[in-house]
């Protein structure tokens, strides 16, 4: 088997969320760095995902603030309800609570893609490789080798020297286990569904809204897309969540699809 590229460059294994920011910031910091990524293409996947003000901290130091802010649909106020949908408590979020960054309910697609563009763009799609699943690493006095195979095929794909190999691989990820080979996820008991649906804005259209309790059955609504048509509406995001009754922890298995979150339970 060949190796490719030496140990003057970091391998950043999984592309997704942390993995292109932290290629963004070691690029700002003339830091070379490669991206490896198990998807054979990268898609919008997932629906709702909340940017507090620490994490557009992150995003304002490279640059991206401004855009992920314009893409998604900032929150004034969180509100909690109970089942009834009387409220109970609220309070205010992002600059309206006083932070100087705003807190941003956003596509998690969306987001995803204003990262790799970026990457892209600042990287070179040289540097940005799709359709590898690391298989794991092997570290020298020198640098590491990291092993990959092709995911649409499932053939082994050429190694990769680096100086450091950086795991980005998202809950089940691969080098995790590796080092950590007893560690176990466990299902706490809690099924969501999510979805998003074409909405006028509720409260105003800035507040992200918990209603119900773990207990008796829970959603959280929050918009991600302002002025979603021309009839003014929003993408709302919705996630339900329920205890599944009776029945024991137990351990999360991979399913083997490219999704760094997907799990059979
Ligand atoms: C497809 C998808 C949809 C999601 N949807 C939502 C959502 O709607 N709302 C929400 O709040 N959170 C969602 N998440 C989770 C959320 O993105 C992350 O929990 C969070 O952003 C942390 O980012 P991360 O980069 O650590 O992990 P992730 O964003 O999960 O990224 C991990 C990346 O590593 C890749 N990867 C995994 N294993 C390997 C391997 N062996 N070799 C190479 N690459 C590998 C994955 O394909 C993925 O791109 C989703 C994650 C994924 C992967």
């Amino acid at each position: 088997m060949s190796v490719m590229r030496g140990e003057d460059t970091i391998a950043i294994i999984g592309g997704g969320i942390a993995g292109f920011a932290l290629a963004l910031g070691l690029h700002r910091r003339g830091i070379d760095c490669h991206v490896y990524e198990v998807a054979p293409e990268i898609r919008p996947l997932g629906v709702g995902i909340t940017m507090l003000p620490h994490a557009m901290r992150e995003l304002a130091a490279l640059g991206l603030n401004d855009a992920v802010a314009a893409a998604g649909v900032k929150n004034i106020e969180s509100a909690f309800f109970n089942r009834f949908g009387q409220l109970i408590y609220k309070e205010e979020r992002g600059l309206a609570a006083g932070y100087p960054f705003p807190e941003v309910g956003i596509h998690r697609g969306t987001l995803h893609r204003i990262l790799l563009d970026t990457a892209v763009k600042a990287l070179g799609h040289e540097r940005v490789l799709l359709n590898r699943r690391c298989t794991g690493v092997t570290q020298d006095s020198a640098g590491v080798t990291v092993h990959f195979q092709e995911t649409a095929t499932g053939r082994a794909a050429e190694d990769v020297r680096a100086s450091v190999a950086l795991a980005c691989d998202g809950v089940n990820s691969t080098i995790r286990r590796q080092f950590y080979p007893d560690e176990e996820l466990v299902f706490e008991g809690i099924n969501t569904w999510r979805g998003v649906s074409q909405w006028k804005p509720i409260l105003g259209g800035h507040t992200y809204m918990r209603i119900g309790s773990i207990k008796t059955g829970k959603i959280v609504i929050y918009p991600i897309v302002d002025q979603y048509d021309t009839d003014g509406n929003q993408l709302v995001n919705w996630t339900t969540e329920a205890p599944q009754m009776g029945r024991p922890k137990k351990r999360l298995e991979q399913t083997g699809e490219d999704r760094g979150c997907s799990v059979h339970l």
